[in-house]
Order: C-alpha cells, then structure tokens, then sequence
C-alpha cells in the first residue's frame, strides 16, 4: 500500500482550474480503469470562494462565443488551441451531465438557471467526489521541489509526495479568496520565468480627487471608453455600461479596458483614457443638431440624453453655459462641448489594485507551456493551468472557460503521461 502522502497526481489550488483538473484527472483514470491516486490540495479557509462571488453571486459559468480575441497576455495561437480542446459546448454538456442547466442571457453570458454560483460549486466538489479525486483543504503547500520520481510538495501538513503535479494555483487577483501568487513562487522553484509584470486587470479605476465625475457617484450609462497613446493614436475601445462611483469609474467597459490602460502607461507615461457619453451617435452629427437648435438651449437638449448631473459635469468640462442658445453657441463653445461629450479625458491615478481586482494579467509565459497538455516545457511531469498561466480574459465567462479548458487539458493529460 502506498503511504497517505504518496500521491500519483497532485494539484495545487482547487478552484475553477484545480477542479476541473481533478475531475477530468479522476475520470479519466476511472475510464481507463487505472486506480491512480488524485488529490487536490487548497489552502484556503473556505472552498471556491471565488466562484461564490463571481458573477454577483450568479456565476457567470462562460460565454456563448468564446474566442481567443478576447483574451490578452500570451500567444493567441496558444490560446486558441487550448480553448478550441474544451469548448463552450463542452462545457455546457459538462455541466448539464451534473444536473446544472445553464441559461444564456441577452449579453451573451451564460448562468445557471438557479441563479446561484453554489449550484456551481457544489456540482463541482461532487464530481470531484465521484471521480475518486480526493480535496485536501485547508491544506496549503509551502515550496515544492523536484525529485528523482517526480515532486516533493511541502505542505502544512507534512509532505506529499507526488508522480506528477499541477500547479493551479491562480494569480493575485481577490487575494482573501486564497490566490495569493504564491504559485509563482513555486513555479520558478521548478524552472520557469514569470512575465515581467504581474498587475490587476478587470478592475475599477481611480480619478483624481478633484474630477467631476467622482460627484456623480450612482450613476451608470452605456458609455464608450477609448485608450489613447500619448501621441493620440487610439489603441482600444469598450463600449458597455460605465458607473460612476466615490472613488471613480467602474461597471464592464472600464473594468474590460483597465489591464490596457495599465499596459499601455508601463510603456508610455502620456496614454489616456476618454469618455464617449453618446457612443451611439456620430460626432458630426450632433454638430449638425447643435447648430439647428435655434433658440432652444443646449442644456434642454442634453438633459434628454444624459442623467442631470452628467449633463451638468459635460457643461463644466466643457466651460459652457447650459443655458446657451443653440443659435448663440460659438464654434469654440461648440467644439470643447462635442469635445467633452464625445472624448473627455478621464484622469486616472491608479487602479483600485488586486485586492478589487477580478483577474490577473501576467504570470506564467505561455510559450513554457504545451498547448496540447498544458505539460511545462521546463519541467517534466509539471502542468499548470489557469490564471497562474498568462492569460486574462474579458468579462462576460471568458476567464472561467480559460479554467475549465486549461484544467481540462492537464488533468486528462497527467494520466495519460503517466499511463501511456
Ligand atoms: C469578484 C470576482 C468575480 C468574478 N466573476 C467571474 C465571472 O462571473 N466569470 C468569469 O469567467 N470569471 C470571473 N472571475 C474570474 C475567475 O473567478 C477566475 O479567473 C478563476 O476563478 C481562476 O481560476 P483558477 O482556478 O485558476 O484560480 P483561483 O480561482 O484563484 O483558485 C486558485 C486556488 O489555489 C489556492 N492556492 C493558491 N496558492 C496555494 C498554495 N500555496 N497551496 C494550496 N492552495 C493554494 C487558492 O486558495 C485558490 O483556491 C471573477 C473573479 C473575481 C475576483
């Protein structure tokens, strides 16, 4: 009998991408009638915590078109192929073979028809049971190290021995969840790099305290949200809902466009952000609006397409008075009001940091990594899968399918390396 702490597979981190790794380990194992010993071993408090939380409580499960151009870290290429070895389908039969339907809202986002993550994680940890992969928690693994028949974990338990491991140990982002980046720690003990930076992205942004916008704390509009360099090319826009808030902005297209603007300023300390409020009009035609006005005032004008208090921020960015004429609005006046309406600056400060953050952008380079088994090209008999990986994902699902793609690929993998 092999002693407890002697392990065929062991996955570090038991989220989304540590589950899903465990369960297609165990099954495949179970298919081909192999009794490999599978454990999953999570330092956290409390199991899944972050798929509790995500999607408010719901669990926004993935997107019903899930491709690669909605991801950004590394290599596209790479990204597609793991995501084209477990797709949307796939995961929707995955799930409704445990008895979780998922429905798909008008946004495209996919949930369980309950409205509750805990259908979600539930399911999960019963696979997980089924599939004979034991869940080892709170059981946190301190260093690892590589030995002759594979690895020797340290854990605060004592030591685990294991024939191949995974580490899926997520990124940085929600670190009371348990993601702490300690995975990179572990990762580098075993030969790989990590990306030069290792920052926040999905995340709200800060404003300077004295921008108007922070007064308007409740309000939220479908807005477009443009990165700009310094230079003014335009790198990259979301259109979505915007809040505003105390602090700044958030809501899904400044969360979506804030890892670009963080990247962006790394490289040049001039790159901006600017607020469409209007995204669906046309700059000239507005113009042509404005100047048919007559003795109406532009103040009445804008209130039917703004919230007061955003009419009365574009206004004063502007340095135009609402109650100016249509017929009385100079060119000048007329060009700093378009101006505000259709590209004002937003000074941003900083991002709200992981601790608010929903994702990771950086970590292990995928070019370390295969594609086809998510198997390290560093280290033999290591998989990593996940948000340690370098990839980040819009909202909308992206990130999840990321996990049960990747965790997919190295749990069915690490069986059949060791099994043939
Ligand atoms: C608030 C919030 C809402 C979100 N909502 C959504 C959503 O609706 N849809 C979506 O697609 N994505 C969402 N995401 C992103 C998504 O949750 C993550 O991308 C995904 O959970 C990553 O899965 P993972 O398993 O790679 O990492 P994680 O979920 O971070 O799991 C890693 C696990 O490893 C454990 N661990 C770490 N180090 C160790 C160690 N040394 N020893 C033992 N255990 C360790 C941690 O405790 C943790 O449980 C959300 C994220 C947040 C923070």
């Amino acid at each position: 009998m092999p002693e407890p702490n002697e392990i065929d597979i062991a996955i570090v981190g038991a989220g989304a991408a540590g589950l899903m790794a465990a369960i297609s380990a165990g099954r495949e194992a179970q298919r081909r009638k192999s009794p490999l010993r599978i454990a999953a071993f999570d330092g956290a408090r409390r199991i899944g915590a972050k798929i509790l939380v995500a999607g408010g409580g719901r669990c926004n499960v993935t997107h019903h078109q899930v491709g690669e151009e909605s991801y950004a870290g590394g290599s596209s290429n790479t990204i597609r192929k793991v995501l084209r070895r477990f797709d949307v389908e796939q995961t929707v039969d995955f799930f409704r073979n445990m008895g979780v339907k998922l429905k798909r809202e008008e946004t495209g986002k996919l949930f369980p028809v309950t409205d509750s993550a805990r259908t979600i994680l539930d399911a999960l940890l019963k696979a997980a049971a089924d599939a004979k992969a034991e869940l080892r928690h709170p059981e946190r693994i301190n260093a690892v190290r590589r030995t002759d028949g594979g690895f020797l974990l340290e854990g605060d338990l004592g030591d685990v021995r294991c024939r191949r491991l995974i580490l899926a140990c997520g990124g940085k982002a929600l670190p009371k969840s348990g993601s702490d980046g300690a995975g990179y720690a572990m990762a580098k003990a075993l030969g790989h790099s990590v990306t030069p930076r290792v920052f926040p992205a999905l995340v709200p942004l800060v404003l300077e305290k004295s921008c108007i916008l922070r007064s308007l704390s409740g309000i939220t509009l479908h807005t477009r949200i443009e990165l700009r360099s310094g230079t003014g090319r335009r790198l990259k826009s979301f259109t979505n809902s915007t809040l505003c808030t105390h602090f700044g902005l958030s809501g899904p297209s400044v969360m979506d466009i804030s890892r670009y603007f963080t990247a962006a300023r790394f490289e040049d300390a001039e790159a901006g952000l600017f607020a469409c409020w209007l995204p669906d009009e046309e700059r000239s035609s507005v113009d042509v609006q404005l100047q048919s006005l007559g003795k109406r005032s532009i103040g009445r004008w804008l209130r039917e397409l703004l919230p007061e208090r955003l009419a009365e921020a574009v206004f004063e960015t502007a340095d135009v008075d609402s109650s100016t004429a249509g017929h009385q609005l100079g060119r000048d006046a007329r060009r700093r009001f378009l101006d505000a309406l259709f590209e004002m600056p937003l000074p941003v400060t900083s991002d709200r940091g992981f601790t608010h953050a929903e994702v990771t952008a950086g970590g292990i380079p995928l070019n370390e990594i295969k594609a086809s088994s998510m198997a390290s090209s560093r280290c033999e008999g290591l998989h990593l899968c996940g948000e340690i990986c370098d990839v980040d994902g819009r909202i909308g699902g992206y990130n999840f399918q990321w996990a049960w793609a990747s965790g997919h690929v190295a749990g069915i993998h690490t069986v059949d390396s060791l099994i043939g």
